[in-house]
Protein backbone atom coordinates (compact mmCIF):
# COMPACT_ATOMS: atom_id res chain seq x y z
CA UNK A 1 0.00 0.00 0.00
CA UNK A 2 1.11 3.32 -0.73
CA UNK A 3 1.95 5.69 2.06
CA UNK A 4 -0.24 7.95 1.12
CA UNK A 5 -3.40 7.53 0.32
CA UNK A 6 -5.24 10.84 -0.57
CA UNK A 7 -8.76 11.59 -0.76
CA UNK A 8 -9.30 14.69 -3.29
CA UNK A 9 -11.67 17.39 -3.05
CA UNK A 10 -11.41 19.65 -5.64
CA UNK A 11 -10.09 17.07 -8.43
CA UNK A 12 -10.84 19.37 -11.87
CA UNK A 13 -9.18 22.95 -10.45
CA UNK A 14 -6.22 24.32 -10.60
CA UNK A 15 -5.30 22.80 -7.11
CA UNK A 16 -6.51 19.26 -8.05
CA UNK A 17 -4.60 19.62 -10.92
CA UNK A 18 -1.25 20.32 -9.74
CA UNK A 19 -2.36 17.51 -6.94
CA UNK A 20 -2.37 14.74 -9.82
CA UNK A 21 1.13 16.31 -11.47
CA UNK A 22 2.55 15.21 -7.79
CA UNK A 23 0.66 11.72 -7.96
CA UNK A 24 2.13 11.16 -11.17
CA UNK A 25 5.79 12.02 -10.34
CA UNK A 26 5.72 9.65 -6.92
CA UNK A 27 3.67 6.42 -7.84
CA UNK A 28 5.48 4.51 -5.54
CA UNK A 29 4.52 6.69 -2.46
CA UNK A 30 1.09 8.50 -3.56
CA UNK A 31 -2.20 6.39 -4.28
CA UNK A 32 -5.99 8.54 -5.26
CA UNK A 33 -8.62 6.92 -3.30
CA UNK A 34 -11.06 9.27 -4.09
CA UNK A 35 -11.77 12.22 -6.10
CA UNK A 36 -14.22 14.46 -6.16
CA UNK A 37 -15.61 18.09 -8.29
CA UNK A 38 -18.48 19.81 -8.43
CA UNK A 39 -20.02 18.94 -11.44
CA UNK A 40 -16.90 18.34 -14.41
CA UNK A 41 -17.87 14.73 -14.46
CA UNK A 42 -16.26 14.55 -18.19
CA UNK A 43 -12.66 15.24 -16.54
CA UNK A 44 -13.47 13.29 -13.24
CA UNK A 45 -13.78 9.86 -15.34
CA UNK A 46 -10.30 11.36 -17.21
CA UNK A 47 -8.81 10.98 -13.70
CA UNK A 48 -10.22 8.13 -12.66
CA UNK A 49 -9.41 6.49 -15.28
CA UNK A 50 -5.67 7.20 -15.54
CA UNK A 51 -5.31 6.65 -11.61
CA UNK A 52 -8.02 3.74 -11.30
CA UNK A 53 -9.80 5.69 -8.41
CA UNK A 54 -12.65 3.58 -7.21
CA UNK A 55 -15.04 6.07 -5.40
CA UNK A 56 -15.57 9.11 -6.89
CA UNK A 57 -18.38 12.22 -6.41
CA UNK A 58 -19.95 14.80 -7.40
CA UNK A 59 -21.29 18.08 -5.80
CA UNK A 60 -24.25 18.42 -8.35
CA UNK A 61 -26.66 15.90 -7.94
CA UNK A 62 -27.14 16.12 -11.75
CA UNK A 63 -24.29 15.88 -13.00
CA UNK A 64 -23.99 12.49 -10.52
CA UNK A 65 -26.63 11.11 -12.67
CA UNK A 66 -25.40 12.10 -16.45
CA UNK A 67 -21.78 10.70 -14.58
CA UNK A 68 -23.88 7.48 -14.15
CA UNK A 69 -25.72 7.46 -17.07
CA UNK A 70 -22.54 8.80 -18.97
CA UNK A 71 -20.10 4.94 -19.72
CA UNK A 72 -16.89 6.94 -18.83
CA UNK A 73 -16.34 5.88 -15.45
CA UNK A 74 -14.40 2.11 -14.91
CA UNK A 75 -16.81 -0.21 -14.42
CA UNK A 76 -17.68 -1.10 -10.15
CA UNK A 77 -16.69 3.12 -10.18
CA UNK A 78 -19.02 4.03 -7.22
CA UNK A 79 -20.12 7.74 -7.97
CA UNK A 80 -21.42 8.89 -5.11
CA UNK A 81 -23.11 13.04 -5.08
CA UNK A 82 -23.91 16.24 -2.57
CA UNK A 83 -22.60 17.34 0.74
CA UNK A 84 -23.03 13.66 1.72
CA UNK A 85 -20.95 12.41 -1.03
CA UNK A 86 -18.00 14.82 0.17
CA UNK A 87 -18.10 13.46 3.22
CA UNK A 88 -18.27 9.92 2.70
CA UNK A 89 -15.27 10.10 0.58
CA UNK A 90 -13.65 12.37 3.12
CA UNK A 91 -13.98 9.78 5.79
CA UNK A 92 -13.25 6.76 3.63
CA UNK A 93 -11.22 3.75 5.60
CA UNK A 94 -8.98 3.54 2.14
CA UNK A 95 -7.52 7.24 3.17
CA UNK A 96 -5.07 8.78 5.37
CA UNK A 97 -5.18 12.36 3.39
CA UNK A 98 -7.64 14.70 2.33
CA UNK A 99 -6.50 17.48 -0.08
CA UNK A 100 -8.98 20.13 0.63
CA UNK A 101 -9.13 22.44 -2.34
CA UNK A 102 -12.50 22.76 -3.14
CA UNK A 103 -13.91 26.60 -4.04
CA UNK A 104 -15.33 29.04 -1.38
CA UNK A 105 -16.37 27.23 2.02
CA UNK A 106 -18.26 24.27 0.23
CA UNK A 107 -15.42 21.93 2.06
CA UNK A 108 -16.44 23.06 6.00
CA UNK A 109 -18.34 20.05 6.96
CA UNK A 110 -16.53 17.70 5.01
CA UNK A 111 -13.04 18.95 6.86
CA UNK A 112 -14.83 18.30 9.85
CA UNK A 113 -15.41 15.07 9.00
CA UNK A 114 -12.28 14.11 7.76
CA UNK A 115 -10.94 15.48 11.52
CA UNK A 116 -13.20 13.18 13.53
CA UNK A 117 -12.31 10.90 11.02
CA UNK A 118 -8.36 11.00 12.20
CA UNK A 119 -7.36 12.06 8.45
CA UNK A 120 -4.43 14.39 8.14
CA UNK A 121 -6.15 17.53 6.42
CA UNK A 122 -3.86 19.06 3.52
CA UNK A 123 -6.14 21.87 3.56
CA UNK A 124 -6.11 24.52 0.54
CA UNK A 125 -9.96 26.19 0.66
CA UNK A 126 -8.48 29.02 3.01
CA UNK A 127 -11.91 30.17 3.33
CA UNK A 128 -12.77 27.21 5.88
CA UNK A 129 -10.68 28.96 8.20
CA UNK A 130 -11.86 32.09 7.71
CA UNK A 131 -15.39 31.28 7.89
CA UNK A 132 -14.61 28.67 11.46
CA UNK A 133 -11.18 29.06 12.17
CA UNK A 134 -12.11 29.06 15.55
CA UNK A 135 -13.65 25.21 15.69
CA UNK A 136 -11.91 23.84 13.49
CA UNK A 137 -8.72 24.21 14.86
CA UNK A 138 -10.37 23.54 18.26
CA UNK A 139 -11.67 20.07 16.64
CA UNK A 140 -7.92 19.69 15.30
CA UNK A 141 -6.12 20.20 18.43
CA UNK A 142 -8.71 18.26 20.27
CA UNK A 143 -8.24 14.91 18.40
CA UNK A 144 -4.88 15.42 17.58
CA UNK A 145 -5.32 15.38 13.81
CA UNK A 146 -2.73 17.99 11.85
CA UNK A 147 -3.94 20.07 9.26
CA UNK A 148 -1.01 20.57 6.98
CA UNK A 149 -1.29 24.12 4.83
CA UNK A 150 -1.59 23.47 1.09
CA UNK A 151 -1.21 27.93 0.04
CA UNK A 152 1.58 28.57 -0.93
CA UNK A 153 2.21 31.07 1.61
CA UNK A 154 0.79 29.30 4.98
CA UNK A 155 3.03 25.96 3.59
CA UNK A 156 6.19 28.51 3.60
CA UNK A 157 5.22 29.71 7.18
CA UNK A 158 4.83 25.98 8.11
CA UNK A 159 7.87 25.27 6.66
CA UNK A 160 9.96 27.94 8.33
CA UNK A 161 8.29 27.32 11.62
CA UNK A 162 9.47 23.80 11.95
CA UNK A 163 9.86 22.28 15.34
CA UNK A 164 10.78 26.12 16.84
CA UNK A 165 8.49 26.55 20.26
CA UNK A 166 5.72 29.09 19.11
CA UNK A 167 7.08 31.28 21.80
CA UNK A 168 10.36 32.28 20.01
CA UNK A 169 8.12 33.29 17.34
CA UNK A 170 7.76 37.42 16.76
CA UNK A 171 5.54 38.25 13.50
CA UNK A 172 4.43 35.89 10.79
CA UNK A 173 5.24 37.54 7.34
CA UNK A 174 3.06 37.11 3.99
CA UNK A 175 4.49 38.07 1.01
CA UNK A 176 2.26 39.16 -1.80
CA UNK A 177 2.51 39.11 -5.65
CA UNK A 178 0.60 42.49 -5.16
CA UNK A 179 -1.60 41.21 -8.40
CA UNK A 180 -1.91 42.61 -11.62
CA UNK A 181 -2.83 46.01 -10.32
CA UNK A 182 0.37 46.47 -7.90
CA UNK A 183 1.38 49.83 -9.74
CA UNK A 184 -1.91 51.07 -10.97
CA UNK A 185 -3.39 54.23 -9.75
CA UNK A 186 -6.64 54.77 -7.94
CA UNK A 187 -7.95 56.76 -11.11
CA UNK A 188 -6.69 53.20 -13.64
CA UNK A 189 -8.01 50.42 -11.01
CA UNK A 190 -11.41 52.50 -11.34
CA UNK A 191 -11.33 51.31 -15.03
CA UNK A 192 -11.12 47.95 -14.65
CA UNK A 193 -12.73 45.24 -16.39
CA UNK A 194 -13.32 41.77 -15.29
CA UNK A 195 -10.85 40.33 -18.00
CA UNK A 196 -8.13 42.54 -16.57
CA UNK A 197 -8.69 41.47 -13.13
CA UNK A 198 -8.55 37.52 -14.33
CA UNK A 199 -5.28 37.61 -15.50
CA UNK A 200 -2.31 37.27 -13.00
CA UNK A 201 1.28 37.95 -13.69
CA UNK A 202 3.07 34.76 -11.78
CA UNK A 203 0.07 32.40 -10.70
CA UNK A 204 -2.14 30.26 -12.91
CA UNK A 205 -5.50 29.92 -10.43
CA UNK A 206 -9.49 30.13 -10.86
CA UNK A 207 -11.54 33.08 -11.81
CA UNK A 208 -12.00 33.82 -7.59
CA UNK A 209 -8.76 33.53 -6.33
CA UNK A 210 -7.54 35.82 -9.39
CA UNK A 211 -9.81 38.63 -9.01
CA UNK A 212 -9.30 37.83 -4.91
CA UNK A 213 -5.42 38.67 -6.11
CA UNK A 214 -5.95 41.60 -8.03
CA UNK A 215 -7.60 43.12 -5.11
CA UNK A 216 -5.56 42.02 -2.63
CA UNK A 217 -8.77 40.60 -0.71
CA UNK A 218 -6.91 37.00 -0.96
CA UNK A 219 -4.31 38.34 1.07
CA UNK A 220 -6.40 39.75 2.99
CA UNK A 221 -8.11 36.21 3.80
CA UNK A 222 -5.13 34.75 3.92
CA UNK A 223 -4.21 36.88 6.71
CA UNK A 224 -7.28 35.68 8.86
CA UNK A 225 -6.54 31.74 7.87
CA UNK A 226 -2.59 32.51 8.93
CA UNK A 227 -4.12 33.62 12.77
CA UNK A 228 -6.19 30.94 12.91
CA UNK A 229 -3.33 28.56 11.25
CA UNK A 230 -0.40 29.42 13.66
CA UNK A 231 -2.63 30.96 16.47
CA UNK A 232 -0.73 34.43 15.97
CA UNK A 233 -2.98 37.29 16.34
CA UNK A 234 -3.19 39.68 13.29
CA UNK A 235 -1.12 42.65 14.76
CA UNK A 236 1.72 39.98 14.92
CA UNK A 237 1.21 39.29 10.99
CA UNK A 238 2.87 41.64 8.75
CA UNK A 239 2.17 41.49 4.89
CA UNK A 240 4.65 43.15 2.28
CA UNK A 241 4.46 43.18 -1.29
CA UNK A 242 6.85 40.72 -3.12
CA UNK A 243 6.28 40.87 -7.29
CA UNK A 244 8.18 38.01 -8.04
CA UNK A 245 6.04 35.56 -5.92
CA UNK A 246 9.64 33.43 -5.00
CA UNK A 247 10.22 34.28 -1.27
CA UNK A 248 6.32 32.23 -0.55
CA UNK A 249 6.24 33.65 3.28
CA UNK A 250 9.07 34.62 5.88
CA UNK A 251 8.81 33.94 10.23
CA UNK A 252 10.74 36.67 11.96
CA UNK A 253 11.74 35.19 15.31
CA UNK A 254 12.42 36.89 18.87
CA UNK A 255 16.22 37.46 18.12
CA UNK A 256 15.73 39.12 15.01
CA UNK A 257 16.70 36.20 12.52
CA UNK A 258 13.93 35.55 9.50
CA UNK A 259 13.51 32.70 8.48
CA UNK A 260 11.94 32.30 4.51
CA UNK A 261 11.33 29.70 2.17
CA UNK A 262 11.78 30.22 -2.05
CA UNK A 263 10.89 28.28 -4.41
CA UNK A 264 9.73 29.07 -8.16
CA UNK A 265 6.19 30.47 -8.67
CA UNK A 266 4.68 26.60 -8.98
CA UNK A 267 2.16 25.19 -6.30
CA UNK A 268 3.88 21.70 -7.10
CA UNK A 269 5.82 22.94 -4.25
CA UNK A 270 3.61 23.48 -1.52
CA UNK A 271 1.31 20.65 -2.86
CA UNK A 272 3.61 18.32 -2.39
CA UNK A 273 5.09 19.25 0.61
CA UNK A 274 2.38 19.08 2.80
CA UNK A 275 1.07 15.80 0.73
CA UNK A 276 4.55 13.77 1.60
CA UNK A 277 4.96 15.41 5.05
CA UNK A 278 6.97 15.24 6.45
CA UNK A 279 9.02 13.49 4.27
CA UNK A 280 10.79 14.91 0.99
CA UNK A 281 11.46 13.79 -2.89
CA UNK A 282 12.23 15.43 -5.85
CA UNK A 283 10.11 18.10 -6.92
CA UNK A 284 7.97 18.17 -10.21
CA UNK A 285 9.33 21.38 -11.90
CA UNK A 286 13.28 22.56 -11.35
CA UNK A 287 13.76 24.71 -8.13
CA UNK A 288 15.72 27.97 -8.97
CA UNK A 289 18.83 28.43 -11.15
CA UNK A 290 21.60 30.88 -9.08
CA UNK A 291 23.70 30.78 -11.97
CA UNK A 292 21.25 33.32 -13.35
CA UNK A 293 20.81 36.84 -11.66
CA UNK A 294 17.93 36.59 -9.48
CA UNK A 295 16.15 39.51 -8.26
CA UNK A 296 13.99 39.64 -4.87
CA UNK A 297 12.05 42.60 -4.26
CA UNK A 298 10.57 43.73 -1.15
CA UNK A 299 7.96 46.83 -0.44
CA UNK A 300 5.29 47.70 1.71
CA UNK A 301 1.69 47.32 0.81
CA UNK A 302 -0.52 50.39 0.03
CA UNK A 303 -3.49 49.86 2.35
CA UNK A 304 -4.88 53.01 0.78
CA UNK A 305 -5.43 51.60 -2.68
CA UNK A 306 -5.81 47.99 -1.63
CA UNK A 307 -8.94 48.65 0.97
CA UNK A 308 -9.44 44.94 1.01
CA UNK A 309 -6.23 44.90 2.74
CA UNK A 310 -7.31 47.09 5.54
CA UNK A 311 -10.89 45.72 5.87
CA UNK A 312 -9.60 42.20 6.66
CA UNK A 313 -7.18 43.38 9.42
CA UNK A 314 -10.24 45.10 10.92
CA UNK A 315 -11.95 41.72 10.52
CA UNK A 316 -9.92 39.84 12.03
CA UNK A 317 -9.24 42.17 15.20
CA UNK A 318 -12.73 42.34 15.63
CA UNK A 319 -12.96 38.49 15.49
CA UNK A 320 -16.89 36.52 16.42
CA UNK A 321 -18.47 36.53 12.92
CA UNK A 322 -16.28 39.41 11.51
CA UNK A 323 -14.32 37.16 9.10
CA UNK A 324 -17.29 35.02 8.09
CA UNK A 325 -19.03 38.41 6.72
CA UNK A 326 -15.50 39.56 5.58
CA UNK A 327 -15.79 36.32 3.11
CA UNK A 328 -19.00 36.29 2.61
CA UNK A 329 -19.42 39.76 1.16
CA UNK A 330 -16.28 39.38 -0.92
CA UNK A 331 -17.55 36.29 -2.73
CA UNK A 332 -20.70 37.57 -3.42
CA UNK A 333 -19.26 41.17 -4.68
CA UNK A 334 -16.56 39.37 -6.93
CA UNK A 335 -19.53 37.57 -8.30
CA UNK A 336 -21.09 40.81 -9.27
CA UNK A 337 -18.01 42.35 -10.66
CA UNK A 338 -17.79 39.38 -12.77
CA UNK A 339 -21.01 39.98 -14.00
CA UNK A 340 -20.45 43.61 -14.39
CA UNK A 341 -22.93 44.49 -11.96
CA UNK A 342 -20.48 46.33 -9.98
CA UNK A 343 -16.82 47.91 -10.15
CA UNK A 344 -13.50 46.46 -9.60
CA UNK A 345 -13.32 49.42 -6.47
CA UNK A 346 -17.03 48.75 -5.72
CA UNK A 347 -15.43 45.50 -4.06
CA UNK A 348 -14.20 46.94 -1.27
CA UNK A 349 -16.85 49.25 -1.04
CA UNK A 350 -19.74 46.22 -1.23
CA UNK A 351 -17.51 44.38 1.82
CA UNK A 352 -17.10 48.00 3.65
CA UNK A 353 -20.95 48.21 4.00
CA UNK A 354 -21.67 44.68 4.91
CA UNK A 355 -18.92 44.66 7.47
CA UNK A 356 -20.90 47.42 8.78
CA UNK A 357 -24.63 46.27 8.00
CA UNK A 358 -24.01 42.74 9.85
CA UNK A 359 -23.71 43.28 13.65
CA UNK A 360 -21.01 41.79 15.48
CA UNK A 361 -21.78 39.02 17.64
CA UNK A 362 -19.15 36.00 19.44
CA UNK A 363 -20.54 32.61 17.60
CA UNK A 364 -20.97 29.95 19.85
CA UNK A 365 -21.13 26.95 16.93
CA UNK A 366 -20.98 26.72 13.05
CA UNK A 367 -24.91 27.50 12.72
CA UNK A 368 -24.47 31.03 14.06
CA UNK A 369 -21.37 31.27 11.58
CA UNK A 370 -23.08 29.93 8.59
CA UNK A 371 -26.22 32.38 9.97
CA UNK A 372 -23.67 34.91 9.63
CA UNK A 373 -22.67 34.08 6.14
CA UNK A 374 -26.28 33.69 4.96
CA UNK A 375 -26.87 37.48 6.80
CA UNK A 376 -23.69 38.73 4.95
CA UNK A 377 -24.73 37.19 1.83
CA UNK A 378 -28.08 39.09 1.63
CA UNK A 379 -27.67 42.51 3.09
CA UNK A 380 -24.64 42.67 0.15
CA UNK A 381 -26.87 41.55 -2.38
CA UNK A 382 -29.69 43.94 -0.87
CA UNK A 383 -26.77 47.07 -1.19
CA UNK A 384 -25.24 45.99 -4.35
CA UNK A 385 -29.17 45.98 -5.89
CA UNK A 386 -29.72 49.39 -4.28
CA UNK A 387 -26.41 51.12 -5.12
CA UNK A 388 -25.19 49.32 -8.19
CA UNK A 389 -24.79 52.80 -10.80
CA UNK A 390 -22.89 54.48 -7.72
CA UNK A 391 -20.43 50.78 -7.42
MG1 LIG B 1 -1.74 31.97 -1.55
Amino acid sequence: MAEKNIVLLGATGSIGESTLKVARKHPDRIRIAAIAANSRYTELAAIAREFSVPDVALFDNKAASDARASGLFPPGTRIHEGMEGLITLATLDTANLVVMAVVGTLGLHPALAAIRARKTLALASKEILVLAGKFVMAESARLGVPIVPLDSEHNAIFQCLHAEPRRLVDRLILTASGGQFRDATVEEMRLVTPAQALRHPNWDMGPKVTVDSSSMANKGLELIEARWLFDIPQERIDIVVHPQSIIHSMVRFVDGSILAQLSPPSMTFAIQHSVLYPDRAPGVVPTLDFSQVLRLDIRPPDYERFPCLRLARTASATAGIAPAVFNAADEIAVAAFLKNKISFLGIPAVVEHTLGAVAVREPENIADLLDADAEARTKATEFISAASDKL
